[in-house]
């Protein structure tokens, strides 16, 4: 039996300036962890002096508490995580669970210690305890160096009111606000590499995220829809997606390239889906749209083309990636754990029915009357209802309640 027991605390920088609405927020991300963490051996999860500590059952290994400290790392709102122990505040037992830490923290050549104590009545003061735990590990491992600047391993002893937690491992995490905190958002969501990072960076700044898929559908294959649910279920890790309504709109697709000018046709189908988009966000009670759109990335992305598009909906439509390059894009999707999914071919909608010379600087005006041509206003209440709704585990999310028909 171990003699210490296996903590994790959760450091939260940004939550901690948020003034009045703080304990809103810490509040938020304990129940997201709660939540995410259910599948591990956590006792419980507490708040203590600004961190968020979770207690591991009595016999957790190492392996096991490196897997959960992985699965917070990802977690909005999450700055900082350390994992190691809980001990009493006494020199001794400080200076053993030091000893335990930096040995799991193998292999490395140097270390130091970095002591800090929060409102604390231990008499010892934090420089003290950097040398007295520091000359106990120097005698436990007498082939290591300690080392001031850039050591290889830094173990962090925090003595708050009560206790000590003592730890080797401690790492950034992606930092943002508690998904919950900033309301819900509705995003196109296609099988592409970009979208995915574009609701994720959403999450990361507190929002629920509920994805809109237009597939193919009865005009392609359903490829489109797997692939998304897969890039579904890696945001769904960390608390960031709701769900994801699938839209079959190949039929539609197929009935605006017959009845347009080949030109504007991506305009079209890009205004249909953006106002279908915010039919089921009034319907979800968001506030907002998302799009992986990144300036001038493809003929659909060029400023006329936006603000042709934008002008179909009320709603403020966010782009997150507006400014990033296709390579920043792809080392976030890779980050993120997305870019294999998304780098996998499918047909969805927006490979049907593509012209040869898509226009690129599109006339409001001239957008306009050649949608005349077809029924839109029915389309977008037919696409929304015909919207399959598939649901994944967001803490923070309320549905709405089922609608009468
Ligand atoms: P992505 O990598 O996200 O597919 P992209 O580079 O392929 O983006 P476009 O195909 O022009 O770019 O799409 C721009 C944005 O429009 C996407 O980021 C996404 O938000 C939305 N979108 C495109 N196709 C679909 C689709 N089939 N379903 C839902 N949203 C889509
Ligand atoms: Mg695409």
């Amino acid at each position: 039996m171990m003699e210490f027991q296996r903590i994790i605390l959760v450091h939260y920088h940004e939550i901690g300036l948020k003034g009045r609405n703080r304990s809103v927020f810490e509040k938020r991300l304990q129940k997201n962890l709660e939540s995410l963490l259910s599948g591990f051996p956590v006792v419980t999860i507490h708040r203590i002096s600004g961190r968020i500590l979770v207690f591991l059952r009595e016999g957790t290994t190492l392996e096991v508490a490196n897997e959960c400290t992985d699965a917070i790392l990802g977690v909005p709102g999450v700055a900082r995580v350390s994992c190691g122990f809980k001990c009493k505040q006494e020199m001794d037992a400080m200076g053993r669970a030091a000893c335990i830490a930096l040995a799991e923290a193998e292999p490395f050549e140097s270390f130091k210690v970095s002591a800090r104590r929060n409102h604390t009545t231990f008499p010892i003061d934090s420089m003290q305890l950097n040398r007295d735990i520091g000359a106990m590990l120097c005698e436990a491992f007498p082939a290591k160096r300690v080392q001031m600047k850039d050591p290889d391993v830094t173990v962090g002893v925090e003595v708050v009111e009560g206790s000590t937690y003592v730890y080797a491992r401690s790492e950034r995490g992606v930092g943002g606000l508690p998904v919950g905190s900033s309301g819900t958002v509705v995003g196109l969501l296609s099988s592409g590499i970009d979208s995915p990072v574009a609701l994720w960076r959403m999450a990361r700044r507190g929002a629920v995220c509920v994805g809109v898929h237009f597939s193919g559908r009865p005009q392609t294959s359903d490829a489109s829809e797997f692939l998304v649910d897969d890039i579904a279920r890696v945001l769904q890790r960390t608390g960031c997606i709701a769900r994801v309504y699938v839209v079959p709109f190949g039929d539609y697709q197929r009935e605006i390239s017959i009845a347009c000018p080949p030109g504007l046709r991506v305009i079209l189908y890009r205004r249909l889906m953006f106002r279908v988009a915010e039919e089921l966000a009034r319907r979800e009670r968001a506030g907002a749209l998302v799009t992986g759109e990144s300036l001038g990335q493809v003929a659909s992305q060029t400023l006329d083309n936006i603000r042709a598009t934008d002008a179909a909906v009320e709603m403020p439509v966010f782009r997150p990636l507006i400014g990033s390059d296709k390579l920043e894009i792809i080392g976030a999707a890779q980050q993120l754990g997305t870019f294999e999914i998304s780098s996998q071919d499918a047909p969805d909608c927006c490979t049907l029915f593509m012209p040869r010379n898509p226009e690129t600087h599109a006339k409001l005006a001239d957008v306009e009357t050649a949608e005349e041509a077809f029924p839109w206003r029915e389309w977008v209440t037919a696409l929304a209802d015909a919207a399959e709704a598939h649901d994944y585990a967001c803490p923070a999310y309320r549905p709405p309640r089922a609608r009468v028909s």
